[in-house]
């Protein structure tokens, strides 16, 4: 390994565009990829050089051509891929094949990504690096008595999960005996049509926890570090709305427990690259380990706004071979690594609040932004004349704030999201609004059941 000389972004919106910034600023060359549907997309724009990939498949299915490309980043000289998040991201054939064809993928080894991309697999791995884990089945289950005599034993609710579920979805809470026959055919099919296995499992389901995650960066020479927590309870279909960083409920003790945890896992796993060590935390002490995301994650930009380390140009330098004691990182030493003030981000898409948040589609007629010290814009295609296609995911720009305190930070995004005009298109602003200003919200009083539980959001 050495320097990196051409990255190829296997991604699309606001990912592919932080990653091409990245990039430039560590004077490596940029290569995009863009769908049919997509020519008209920004980050076709960013790139140094752009390819249509996919020609003639799905609009989905064109950013999960591997061979396509693994092609485009040959023809192309690219000699590392970064695949952002979603699409190819965890795919354990497509970093297989990077490796077969000495492309760098930057992200962790193939093995790495099949020992966490099965949730059953991965909590076994927890298990053996002693984390605490939520009672559950503790491996697939292959029958509706076993789901039956888990919940009699442990109590209703629980939650099937889908193994290779991810993104909020295949996931089933049953709240009682007579819910289960249904729920686990129901489960099953699910999990087979979008994930492509109809592999299961029971966990008993937790009441109204919150969700901390540990951010992880790790290097190929077995050093990991973590750099704190994020608090994403702020959810909706169990998918994250509102992240924050640090938590602002848990003790500095707690704090120091769980993000151990997450370091002594993928110490053990011998992890490499950025990842996420995700846990529900119920009550004041109890934490339970749930998932690992070994990817970038959405919300990495509040981290980095707390600690300072730029998590792509960290994943970048790790894909190079560095290790993290290196200087020219700019990573110090755990014990040096700062936590200043909060951040908090909001996830801006282009969904209807007042209608179920159905998405929106269209032309962008007007679109302005806010702005300001403190603050932070990650976007797609977030700029007057842009075309909202139905084809992929709404999210239309990351708005993140910081500020010494996180009342402070609270402050700046509530200005801020009043300060952005976006006509054309219904975008859930309003709701975000509602969401960082609620009393409870500010005083950290919400949990995961936070926007269910509070119908004044919709207002
Ligand atoms: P995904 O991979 O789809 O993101 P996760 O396993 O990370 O799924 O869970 C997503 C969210 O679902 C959690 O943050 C939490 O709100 C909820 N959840 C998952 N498992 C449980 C559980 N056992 N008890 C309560 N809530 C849960």
């Amino acid at each position: 390994m050495g320097k990196i000389q051409k990255i190829l972004v296997a991604n699309r919106g606001e990912i592919a565009i932080r990653i091409f910034r990245a990039c430039t600023e560590l004077k490596i060359r940029t290569v995009g990829i863009y769908s049919a549907e997509d020519s008209g997309s920004f980050h076709r724009y960013k790139a140094d050089e752009a390819y249509l990939v996919g020609k003639g498949k799905k609009p989905i299915d064109a950013y999960l051509d591997i061979e396509g490309i693994i092609a485009i980043a040959k023809d192309s000289g690219a000699d590392a891929i970064h695949p952002g998040y979603g699409f190819l991201s965890e795919n354990v054939e497509f970093a297989r094949r990077c490796e077969e064809e000495g492309i760098i993928f930057i992200g962790p080894r193939s093995t790495h990504l099949d020992m966490f991309g099965d949730k059953v697999k991965a909590r076994e791995q927890a298990v053996k690096a002693d984390l605490p884990v939520i009672p559950g089945s503790g491996g697939p289950v292959s029958s509706l008595e076993e789901v039956q005599t888990f919940g009699e034993q442990n109590g209703y609710p629980i939650i099937i999960k889908a193994a290779l579920g991810g993104g909020g979805r295949g996931m089933r809470v049953v709240r009682s005996a007579d819910e289960t026959a249904e729920s686990y055919e129901r489960a099953k099919s699910e999990a087979k049509a979008a994930f492509g296995s109809a592999e299961v499992y029971v966990e008993k389901f937790l009441d109204k926890p919150k969700h901390i995650e540990v951010q992880i960066l790790a290097d190929t020479y077995g050093n990991v570090v973590h750099l704190y927590e994020r608090d994403c309870s702020v959810q909706r279909r169990h998918q994250k709305v509102v992240e924050i960083a640090p938590s602002i409920t848990i003790s500095e003790d707690l704090r120091t427990e769980i993000c151990e945890a997450a370091v002594r896992l993928m110490k053990n796993a011998g992890y490499v690259n950025a990842g996420t060590v995700e846990f529900l935390v119920d009550g004041e002490k109890n934490f339970y380990f749930i998932e690992v995301n070994p990817r970038i994650q959405v919300e990495h930009t509040i981290t980095e706004m707390v600690t300072g380390i730029d998590i792509v140009h960290s994943q970048i330098y790790i894909a190079e071979g560095r290790s993290l004691s290196d200087q020219e990182t700019g990573i110090p030493e755990q014990k040096d690594i700062p936590l200043f003030g909060y951040a908090i981000q909001s996830r801006v898409t282009t969904e209807d609040p007042l209608n179920n948040f159905m998405p929106d589609t269209g032309k962008l007629m007007v679109y302005r932004s806010g702005g300001g010290f403190g603050v932070r814009l990650d976007a797609g295609n977030g700029f007057q004349g842009a075309v909202i296609t139905p084809h992929y995911d709404s999210l239309l720009v990351k708005v993140s704030t910081w500020g010494m305190t996180f009342k402070e930070a609270a402050a700046k995004m509530e200005r801020n999201l009043q300060e952005f005009r976006i006509r054309g298109i219904k975008t859930n602003i309003p709701f975000l609004e509602n969401v960082v200003k609620h009393p409870d919200f500010l005083s950290g009083k919400y949990n995961t059941s936070f926007i269910d539980e509070t119908p004044d959001l919709f207002i």
